[in-house]
């Protein structure tokens, strides 16, 4: 099969011939369609994620495609089925964290297209547990995205004692940003979109349900979300440590900042009293568990959450990483195969 392989860090994705994978009894095999480019896979590149990742590797945990080949313990997933695979594999299934649900925390945890091969690739394979049913409302393409992108945003709404109608405020419309603005709308949600430049607030106002779009850069957002009556949640998905730290003061009272994207830069939170007098939470969250992303998809479903994309052959790989790489695509780049 074809494959867009990572041979070392630092080096381009190679495309390159390889063995189909071999499943095992608990795994299925799968005809890929799609697979999203994510920053994670820049990181990957980067020599972010050494602690965890190997190489060569075929990156991709934005995977979407159809069921090839069960496993002979696979009952549930036949051929044909519409599935995708997110970042977390192999979890195992008896840790305090697996048993409440949470399999996104899991100590044995791998990491699809980090660890394991991804889905930069005609074929990838996973354990079948850890994959998930892609509603029929959904084109392979749109689904890839929802994998990693999607399921990150979403989450949060299971952690933050959100209420319907309660206010959300969105920090950056990028990748994660127009995805979490729809998901926050689908919610309930009284949705605010923070972010630098006009078309991206228009775009926001216009086409990703938010109730109100303020510009970062030139107006005193903190005060202008604070008139607004303090935002319940922050999702922030910009890239910036200090609107990370500013945006605690824009928090209602019992609002929780929900931290989704990194800066190498330290954040600052100037007193504790921002926090105690007014019972504030900050938070981080990684993507989602698997039955966050069941969760996901069924809503994206229902509510028409789609993100915007970009598609590229799996020969254009690395242009398209390159892409990511530089923050061009408007809003997530996927690779289309087969
Ligand atoms: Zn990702
Ligand atoms: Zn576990």
């Amino acid at each position: 099969m074809k494959a867009a392989v990572l041979p070392d860090y630092h080096q381009s994705l190679e495309i390159r011939d390889v063995p189909v994978p071999e499943i095992g009894p608990t795994e299925v095999l799968i005809k890929v369609y799609a697979c999203g480019i994510c920053g994670s896979d820049v990181h990957l590149v980067n020599e972010d994620f050494k602690d965890i990742s190997t190489v060569p590797v075929i990156p991709g945990h934005e995977v979407a495609g159809v069921v090839e080949q069960v496993g002979e313990q696979v009952n549930y997933l036949t051929c044909g089925d519409r599935v995708g695979i997110p970042w977390t594999q192999h979890t195992c299934g008896h840790c305090r964290y697996c048993v409440r649900g949470e399999s996104t925390l899991c100590p044995e945890q791998q990491a699809t297209g980090v660890n394991l091969n991804g889905g930069f690739a005609e074929y990838a394979k996973a354990p079948a547990r850890d994959v998930t049913v892609i509603p029929n409302e959904i084109p392979f393409e749109e689904a890839a995205p929802l994998f990693c992108a999607g399921v990150t945003v979403y989450t949060p709404f299971n952690y933050v004692n959100y209420k319907p109608g309660q206010t959300v405020a969105v920090l950056g419309v990028g990748g994660l940003g127009h995805l979490a603005l729809q998901f926050a709308h689908a919610m309930g949600a009284r949705t605010i979109a923070v972010s630098r430049g006009d078309d991206k607030l228009q775009m926001a106002k216009e086409k990703l349900g938010a109730d109100e779009a303020i510009d970062s850069s030139t107006e005193e957002w903190v005060e202008k979300l604070q008139q607004l009556g303090g935002a319940d949640v922050i999702l922030s998905t910009a890239n910036s440590s200090k609107l990370m730290g500013q945006a605690l003061h824009a928090l209602a009272p019992e609002g929780t900042l929900v931290l989704l994207a990194v800066d190498s830069k330290e954040i600052v939170f100037p007193s504790p009293m921002d926090f105690i007098l007014r019972r504030r939470r900050v938070m981080g969250n990684p993507t989602g568990s698997i039955k966050d992303m069941r969760e996901t998809l069924e809503v994206a479903a229902k509510h028409g959450v789609r993100p915007m994309i970009e598609t590229y052959p799996l020969d254009k790989a690395q242009e398209a990483l390159e892409r990511v790489r530089d923050g061009k695509p408007r809003f997530r780049a996927v690779l289309t195969m087969n």
